[in-house]
């Protein structure tokens, strides 16, 4: 009777799993000799495994000798697969030289003749009750086997941790994961079917077989990290044939006509449902991979984009302050012209144009600071001076200088107190003073008839002081609404209003209020129903 115990059971598990992982990495890719060597040496370790359960199964002396025999053989193939696999591992391309491949299978055949040949390396298995077999061997050729074995491992050795050390850091990952894995496997298999033997313990003979699959696990992940999708449907295909299979040989193997007819039923079902489940992995991983491809594009393009964005920022930051100095020179000047210091006008379109000059200086002076502003926020070279504010003050000061332009608007304008004070924030006062006018004059802009409420309270449960400014102007769509402190964001009816405006302002009063650890929002029920601009700051 054949023994089928514990061990067996589970050298005929870790033997599946070696065989499997060994296929899917085959099917994966059969043109990559990387896979291919890889799936030679699980042959070899499947063999190894298989070999040894035969050896352990089988229930008298002689067979036992005889599976001893290719069980030694099996173990002599392993390394030299393996070495195979180490010089092609990381670098496909290399190829082995003529005289090198004569010279490595050399020593395999003598090992093989040696182990097959009866007498020579193995000279018969005794059986012990309740233990393992041992095997009498003849000392001097088994030293001569496990150098063949050691000195074949440390080559591969050499080969892998030499390409480890060269190489960069993708294939440095692989080749670690590939060292680590075969360093566990060795240590083990070394010691308990090579070692130990030697000293005539035969107890874990069997343990190599097992712990051979850290070595397999390790390399299989490592080649088949790179193509997951691909391994992922070749699993799902391997695993459906063999349901398949399985399913089969019940129907070939049914005791009666039922039981065929059972099992007719199912196999059928199996095939529809077998082929729907690859078809679904494949569909799956045509979009992952598609997926995979447009990230990769779309991160190509960020990194572009971001590039463009510094290059712009740069730009707009030097060609502002080209023109600063000029514009310096025409405002100044034309300033001094209407203050009469060059002589009186001979006539009043004379003023009226020198006027136009200065008050568009004026107006592109503003425009520059905005860009200014926004390539320092945008290179992070803003710089801020943070103190105690008293915002009541701050904003009854700016109100004050604004009030005899929005007088000459037609405007009204009133400041009102929701609540005690003080109104203390920790900010930096221009700052500040910056986003306050920047939205009173926003407000007087953009409010053809009317007036501004600017609003101030201090919420002491929240510790919060807010800043409200509301205007009875052409008011804000609520598709504007969510976009309006975006950069160049200016809503559809802005230029009827006011044509000068850049759409920067409030883009500036947003990151200032971030730098501020404040908030910046905006309401309004409509168009032409007015808005109110909310600067909300935490108070000290
Ligand atoms: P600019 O005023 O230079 O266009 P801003 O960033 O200051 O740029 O404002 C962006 C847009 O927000 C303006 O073009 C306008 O459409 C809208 N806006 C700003 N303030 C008001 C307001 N008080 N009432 C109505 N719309 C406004």
């Amino acid at each position: 009777m054949f023994s089928f115990d514990t061990i067996n059971i589970t050298l005929a598990f870790v033997g599946t799993v070696t065989l499997a992982l060994g296929f899917i990495t085959y099917l994966t890719e059969t043109k990559n000799r990387t896979n291919r060597f890889f799936f030679h040496f699980v042959l070899a370790a499947f063999a190894w495994i298989l070999t040894m359960i035969m050896y352990r199964g089988v229930p008298d002396q002689a067979t036992a000798f005889f599976w001893a025999r290719f069980l030694y053989v099996a173990a002599a193939t392993i390394p030299i697969t393996f070495l195979y696999f180490s010089f092609i591992f990381t670098t496909e391309e290399k190829k082995l030289s003529k005289l090198l491949s004569t010279v490595i299978w050399l020593p395999y055949l003598l090992m093989v003749v040696t182990a097959l040949a009866p007498g020579v390396l193995i000279h018969g298995v005794r059986f012990v009750s309740g233990g393992e077999h041992i095997i009498i061997f003849d000392k001097l050729w088994h030293f001569v086997y496990a150098a063949y074995i050691d000195g074949y491992f440390l080559w591969i050795y050499i080969n892998l941790i030499r390409k480890f050390i060269t190489s960069k850091s993708l294939a440095r990952t692989h080749l670690r994961y590939v060292i680590l894995g075969t360093l566990l496997s060795t240590v083990f298999g070394v010691t308990s079917n090579l070692l130990l033997p030697l000293m005539g313990i035969f107890t874990y003979n069997w343990l190599g077989q097992v712990t051979v699959i850290f070595m397999i696990v390790a390399i299989f992940y490592s080649i088949s990290r790179h193509n997951l999708f691909k391994t992922k449907v070749v699993t799902t295909e391997l695993f459906v044939f063999v349901l398949w299979a399985f399913m089969l040989g019940r129907v070939i193997l049914s005791g009666n006509n039922l039981d065929r007819l059972v099992d007719v039923a199912l196999l059928s079902a199996t095939i529809i449902i077998g082929i729907l489940l690859i078809r679904s992995v494949i569909k799956e991983v045509k979009i992952r991979e598609r997926m995979e491809a447009l990230a990769t594009e779309l991160a190509t393009a960020n990194d572009r984009l971001r590039v463009l964005d510094q290059q712009k920022s740069e730009f707009l930051s030097i060609a502002s302050h080209q023109l600063r100095s000029p514009l310096t020179a025409i405002k100044g000047y034309s300033s001094m012209i209407l203050e009469g210091s060059f002589g009186k006008f001979a006539n009043d379109k004379l003023r009226e144009a020198i006027e136009r000059i200065f008050l568009s200086s004026e107006r592109l002076v503003i425009i520059i600071e905005d860009f200014l502003n926004v390539s320092r926020i945008e290179q992070g070279r803003m710089q801020y001076d943070f103190s105690t504010v008293n915002l009541e003050e701050l904003a009854s000061g700016v109100i004050k200088d604004l009030e005899p332009n929005i007088v000459r608007a037609g405007l009204t304008i009133k400041f009102e107190k929701k609540s005690e004070g003080p109104f203390f924030i920790s900010a930096d006062f221009g700052k500040v003073r910056q986003m306050v006018t920047n939205i009173i004059d926003n407000a007087v802009k953009y409010t053809p008839k009317g007036g501004i409420i600017v609003n101030i309270s201090r919420n002491n449960t929240s510790r919060k002081v807010l800043l409200a400014i509301s205007d009875t102007g052409i008011g804000i769509s609520s598709e504007t609404l969510p976009i309006l402190f975006q950069k160049f964001t200016r809503a559809k009816g802005a230029n009827t209003v006011n044509t000068q405006g850049t759409g920067l302002g409030l883009y500036v009063v947003k990151e200032l209020m971030k730098a501020h650890k404040g908030n910046v929002w905006v309401e309004s029920p409509g168009l032409d129903k007015g808005s109110t601009f909310n600067l909300e700051f935490a108070s000290e």
